[in-house]
């Protein structure tokens, strides 16, 4: 497994992100334990020794607690992150955080994350206001007091923001790491390249997120993966979203969120062997993004954090079907998969409150989507 020295560390240069961890069939909230878990332990026996929760993804710091406390500590790095738009005061920081400890049966986070720091961090509409709450609220001295306690070894921040914000961020304060949104599709699709310069800039590392845009980019449209695929027969589209990820020099690991042993075998290798992209294989894949988003997909990563909408409405659900009908263009699956939906999940049941948008790290127009949805729905 290619290693990357992070402050000391050899850090795997996959990480394995635990928000998609597989759930029972047909539930959205209860692990499947045993599949779970035998991911974790074949990650570990192939050298993967970073491993990413977060406060709110239910159940995955217990799960982690569980599945990772069995291994020596310093066998793995654990990465968590606070909430910011669950504290109101410094106290719920400190409730927060030893919460975190004992839910993975852990005394220290070698990581440790505000979470996605963005305009929505307090559900606010601007920078600004988003910026007074993490101030207001004691944030940063809470993470350094944690840190100097010893029960936090470096710290960092997730980033879904403008690059105004993030230059105000790193401008403003020291960090030890930054994790943003980089693959192919948003390095100029969604101007990860300022996000990345701005880090570069001032020497802070990064973790990459959505290497593969939620399991988006691990498909692609037919006409897209045929460019990937005429160049390189043998291996999978998936492994080109990794490669393009890893092969900038201040990626430290991409996470990856795997829920089947296939994809943690194919991700294994592409990195057992890693090689960065080639200035032709970027050509390649720049072309790919192009004819990708040609095909008209939402840039839904099926992260859930829009969920619970007041009206019952299911929108990574729906995003997902829809998204599937952009690429095969087949109106079938289409029909059967949303017939699946009770009346109150579809798109015809948004009332346009606009919950949704303030929660979307992608920043999607979400009820106008489900007008065009519904518009299609009814054609
Ligand atoms: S805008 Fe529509 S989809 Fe979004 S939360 Fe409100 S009702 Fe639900
Ligand atoms: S609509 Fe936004 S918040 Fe909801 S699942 Fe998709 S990316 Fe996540």
């Amino acid at each position: 497994m290619e290693k990357r020295n992070f402050f000391g560390k050899d850090v795997s240069l996959i990480g394995f992100g635990l928000m998609r961890l597989p759930r029972i069939a047909g539930q959205t909230t209860d692990i499947d334990e045993a599949a779970a878990s035998g991911l974790i332990d074949y990650a570990m026996a192939s050298g993967i020794n970073y491993y990413d929760t977060a406060y709110t993804y239910g159940g995955s710091e217990e799960f982690a607690g569980r599945a990772l406390s069995k291994y020596p500590r310093d066998s793995y790095c654990l990465a968590t992150k606070c909430p910011p738009w669950k504290l109101k005061t410094a106290d719920d920081f400190e409730r927060i955080f030893a919460e975190q400890l004992e839910r993975c049966r852990t005394d220290y986070f070698d990581f440790y994350l505000v979470h996605n720091f963005a305009e929505e961090l307090t559900r606010a509409k601007t920078n600004e206001e988003s910026f007074e709450h993490f101030e207001k609220v004691g944030m940063y001295d809470s993470l350094q007091r944690k840190k100097a306690e010893g029960k936090i070894r470096r710290i960092g921040f997730s980033f879904h923001g403008t690059a105004a914000l993030l230059q105000k961020l790193v401008d403003r304060y020291e960090w030890d790491f930054a994790q943003i949104q980089l693959n192919y599709v948003d390095w100029s699709g969604t101007d990860a390249k300022s996000l990345y310069d701005i880090l570069t800039a001032h020497e802070i590392p990064l973790v990459i997120m959505e290497p593969l845009r939620g399991g988006a980019l691990a498909a692609l449209s037919e006409a897209s993966a045929k460019i990937l695929k005429q160049a390189q027969p043998e291996v999978s589209v998936a492994s080109w979203g990794l490669r393009y990820a890893a092969s900038f020099p201040n990626v430290i690991t991409v996470l990856s969120g795997m829920n089947e042993l296939s994809q943690l075998t194919d991700n294994i290798a592409t990195m057992n062997e890693f090689r960065p992209v080639s200035g032709l294989e970027k050509e390649l894949l720049t072309e790919a993004a192009k004819v990708y988003s040609q095909a008209g997909t939402i840039a839904c990563t099926g992260c859930r954090y829009c969920m619970p909408c007041p009206a019952g409405v299911n929108i990574p659900v729906i995003f997902s079907i829809y998204n599937h009908y952009c690429l095969v263009k087949f109106r079938i699956p289409f029909d059967n998969g949303y017939a699946t939906l009770g009346e109150s999940e579809r798109a015809a049941a948004c009332i346009g409150c606009g919950q949704c948008v303030k929660k979307c790290p992608q920043h999607l127009p979400i009820p106008e989507h489900m007008q065009e949805i519904n518009a299609f729905v009814n054609e």
